[in-house]
């Protein structure tokens, strides 16, 4: 700010517009255009009320962290760390990452405020967009958003049931069907020490038949490897964490089992599924959906987190969470027919015919919004025929007409655009014929 524009903004010399192309919007990321907000914030909505019944209230933390956050938290060895985050240095010479995922940040935010310290467990919801520099393809995108809760400060079955339930009811509430929940433990930290060492005990032997990176997370961390995309068949001989299993984790692990048949929600154990993150303990679970393809299967998912906290510096805390993509969400609930339709701009266009009636006409316009009518005011001074259009273009019901004629009378046309019917009124009756032609047309 303090610098001349010549140190710092953009160059100044005169540039050839034809030779530039226009700008385009970054690879992998989409605009959200007002056709489509209807459905988006809908979506938002049925989150935050699924999640405020179940006591969740909502937390939002910066889109940047300190990279370091993410490095400890996330976990070096995983994808999203060695090739997926936006990281850049900012003029301080600090190092900061756009978030690839919420749970970190949250995490982060009620340990640094003491949230978690009288209120066990802490419930929040939140929204917002996250970052990883993947390959786009279809539901995958280099930035996306994610709805998602995180119960903080304990832990027990019960707890995890009521995360996973409600990532269930959210999907019901918005009448997504054909969603298979996967469910699996990975045990407490032991569990996994041993685990790790029954995996590489298998994998060692078979070095040869690794991509890459698997050859390098083996000895960082084995069970990364399970979750290799370029997998040759070996991970289905692999060892099967419950076999590593205290008999501590095995009864923890029935308890949610019971507790999600006992609340009706269906699911699958799969000893397979690992998560793509690293702090996941016990209970990790996914929504997966067939309209999905391939590796972009899952709708959403999630896990408990008891050695997150540590990792990040924080006293010991344990924690559970789920992510949905809303992206994937919208999708599927557009393929099934859920979605709501986008909402018109307005209900209503206030149309002056002639420029001498625009204050008459803005005034009534002003009437109609104070009485919570979706009002657009059309004060230009294009031909009545064309302004006539344009409100049915903007998928209004009704045209209010303001003429030579309405205003000598103090009166205005309201016009029924369904029906093509239409009366004229004093200025004073104009909500209420407004009102009554909406009905109308609602009811229709
Ligand atoms: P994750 O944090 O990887 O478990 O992701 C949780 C959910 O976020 C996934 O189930 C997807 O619905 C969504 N998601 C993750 N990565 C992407 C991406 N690159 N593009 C779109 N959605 C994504």
């Amino acid at each position: 700010m303090g610098s001349s524009p010549a140190a710092r903004g953009p160059s100044t010399r005169a540039v050839d517009s034809r030779a530039v192309p226009p700008p385009t919007a970054p690879k992998g990321t989409h605009d959200l255009l007002p056709d489509a907000s209807t459905a988006w914030t809908w979506l938002h909505g049925v989150h935050a009320e699924v999640a405020g019944r179940h006591g969740y209230r909502l937390i939002d933390t910066p889109i940047f962290e300190h990279t370091e956050l993410f490095e400890r938290g996330v976990g070096t060895g995983t994808d999203v760390v060695e090739k997926e985050m936006y990281t850049f240095t900012d003029r301080g010479e600090r190092s900061l990452t756009l978030r690839p995922e919420g749970t970190v940040g949250v995490l982060r935010a009620v340990l640094e405020h003491r949230l978690a310290e009288e209120v066990k467990p802490l419930r929040a919801h939140y929204a917002g967009p996250m970052f990883r520099a993947e390959r786009p393809q279809k539901g995958r995108f280099r930035q996306f958003h994610q709805v998602g809760v995180e119960a903080i400060g304990e832990r027990g079955a019960q707890l995890d049931v009521e995360v996973v339930e409600m990532g269930w009811r959210f999907l019901q509430a918005l009448g997504i069907t054909g969603v298979v929940l996967q469910l699996n433990s990975l045990g407490d930290h032991d569990d996994r020490l041993r685990y790790r060492q029954a995996l590489l005990g298998y994998y060692r032997p078979l070095l040869d038949r690794l991509c890459d990176d698997c050859r390098r997370r083996l000895e960082v961390n084995p069970l990364r490897v399970l979750d290799c995309k370029r997998d040759q068949g070996l991970r289905d001989s692999a060892p099967l964490i419950t076999d590593s299993m205290s008999e501590e984790s095995t009864g923890y692990f029935a308890e949610v089992r019971a507790g999600l048949s006992a609340a009706g929600v269906p699911f699958e154990v799969n000893p397979r599924l690992v998560r793509g993150l690293d702090y996941y303990a016990h209970t990790a679970f996914e929504y997966w959906h067939s309209s999905l393809q391939g590796a972009q299967n899952s709708l959403g998912g999630g896990g408990r987190y008891d050695g997150l906290a540590e990792t990040l510096g924080f006293p010991a805390t344990p924690g559970i969470g789920y992510a949905f993509g809303v992206e994937r969400l919208l999708m599927v609930a557009t393929e099934q027919g859920s979605a709501p339709a986008p909402e018109p701009a307005c209900d209503v266009v206030v149309c002056s015919f002639g420029t001498a009636q625009a204050p008459a006409a803005a005034e009534l316009a002003r009437v109609l919004r104070a009485a919570g009518v979706r009002t657009v005011l059309d004060a230009s001074d294009r031909k009545p025929d064309r302004k006539l259009k344009s409100a049915d273009r903007l998928g209004a019901q009704v045209c209010v007409i303001v003429g030579e004629d309405e205003v000598r009378e103090g009166a205005a046309m309201v016009r029924d655009l369904g029906r093509r019917t239409q009366a004229r009124h004093p200025a004073a009756r104009v909500v209420d014929a407004v009102a009554a032609t909406l009905a109308a047309g609602d009811a229709a």
